[in-house]
């Protein structure tokens, strides 16, 4: 495989020609289950005829302006979301991470203009992800990723996830905001409790910090709510979108209540591309149709099914897989072989699922999957599981036979 495409990426050795609803096929005519869905944004599949037409229609019309001209379908976009959500705001970007430096601009910029700038810490947790730019890097504290780079940008704080007095500790002057994911993807689809939520607001409320909810993976409908946050009742003060909110047209956006915005007045941000005639028109499309009567409904019965027929594999296959985390359509199995070679094994079952932290395969199927596609995935996973179960007991038996 050579390519003067810039190396940063393991890429799997495979390439698709077309997708048509869950499903991705190559040139030669292959056909694979898409349990990756583009790393949780084609929402609706592949080919969706309304997002199809949307673009399409869009695009004999106007494909860009600029932010210098009204764009009456982010206006609309706009309001839309702001009347499904906590927030009074929103401002659209290009993707998630741009989506993550505006709401950290925004934090420090509401603390700057309420007389304080010397707040201007976001606390952030251990096994977070938040994107790949350097302000998101940094908030997201994997050295890893940072290593090489000149030093982090100040002001990040990472305490460990779900651990209370070290969030009440990291909370000093210079502390301006707390930023976490309902679920951590990236991180290995852990559910944070509801609980701690709660109690982040509640510290938030006490020290004048604003709560952010970094939604990119988990909002428009993945989770069976269109935001995650619905579920817990926790209302963020900023929240990140991007993945699935263009369904696979790049966009990103941060929303935020009129108070927390209070800052971001003409000249603070700007993109040049962000919110533009057709990624806007797209995501009108998305969320037509996830707000539509009875599809969150539909997830959350998919959801069950699925979890409940992973549940099973679990039991039947405990050497495999060690735990099923899921919340709505965001699933992950955690394993006991290393994560890769289960990855390796469903896509030689023909499905495609990408690996996430903490020995885990993610299952992020489109949201609009039914029984067939439930069946086939169930099937793929007990083979695959079946065959790593082989393939780790041979050493073991052969020891025992020596
Ligand atoms: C994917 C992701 C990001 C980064 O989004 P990009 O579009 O890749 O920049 C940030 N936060 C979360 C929770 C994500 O899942």
């Amino acid at each position: 495989m050579s390519s003067h495409l810039l190396p940063t990426y393991a890429r799997v050795d495979l390439a698709f020609e077309r997708g048509e609803g869950a499903w991705l096929y190559t040139a030669s005519g292959e056909r694979y289950l898409d349990f990756t869905s583009g790393v949780a944004v084609n929402a609706l599949g592949h080919a969706h005829p309304k997002l199809v037409a949307a673009l399409t229609e869009q695009a004999r019309k106007v494909w860009h302006v600029s932010n210098l001209y009204r764009v009456p379908g982010a206006e609309r976009l706009a309001e839309r979301l702001c009347a499904a959500s906590f927030a009074d705001f929103v401002f659209f970007c290009n993707s998630g991470t741009e989506a993550i430096e505006g709401a950290i601009k925004m934090a420090r910029k509401y603390h700057a203009v309420s007389g304080r700038p010397e707040r201007f810490h976001i606390i952030t947790f251990e096994g977070a992800f938040h994107g790949r730019t350097l302000a998101a890097l940094s908030a997201t504290g994997n050295k890893k990723y940072l290593d090489g780079f000149g030093p982090p940008v100040e002001g990040f704080d990472q305490v460990p996830y779900n651990n209370l007095d070290a969030v009440k500790n990291a909370i000093g002057p210079a502390t301006a905001a707390i930023m976490i994911e309902p679920v951590m993807g990236e991180g290995g689809v852990r559910v944070v409790p509801h609980g701690f939520l709660k109690a982040l607001r509640e510290l938030c409320d006490k020290h004048g910090l604003l709560l952010i909810f970094d939604e990119i993976q988990t909002g428009i409908g993945r989770t069976g709510e269109v935001f995650a946050y619905q579920i817990s009742g926790v209302e963020p003060d900023i929240m990140t979108l991007a993945k699935a909110l263009g369904g696979g047209f790049p966009i990103g956006a941060f929303l935020a209540t009129a108070e927390a915005a209070k800052g971001m007045t003409a000249g603070t941000h700007g993109s040049t591309f962000g919110g533009n005639p057709l990624a806007v028109a797209v995501a009108n499309a998305v969320l037509d149709e996830v707000t539509a009567d009875g599809f969150l409904d539909k997830i959350r019965k998919n959801a069950l099914l699925l979890k409940q027929r992973l549940a099973e594999l679990k039991d039947r296959h405990s050497s495999v897989i060690a735990e099923v985390r899921s919340e709505g359509l965001l699933m992950g199995l955690r394993m006991v072989p290393p994560v890769g070679e289960m990855v390796d094994e469903l896509r030689a079952e023909k499905l495609i699922a990408p690996a996430a932290g903490d020995n885990v395969v993610r299952l992020l199927p489109p949201l609009i999957i039914g029984e067939e596609e439930i069946a086939y995935a169930v099937n793929a996973i007990d083979r695959a599981c079946t065959r790593l179960a082989q393939l780790h007991a041979r050493p073991a038996k052969q020891e025992a036979a020596s």
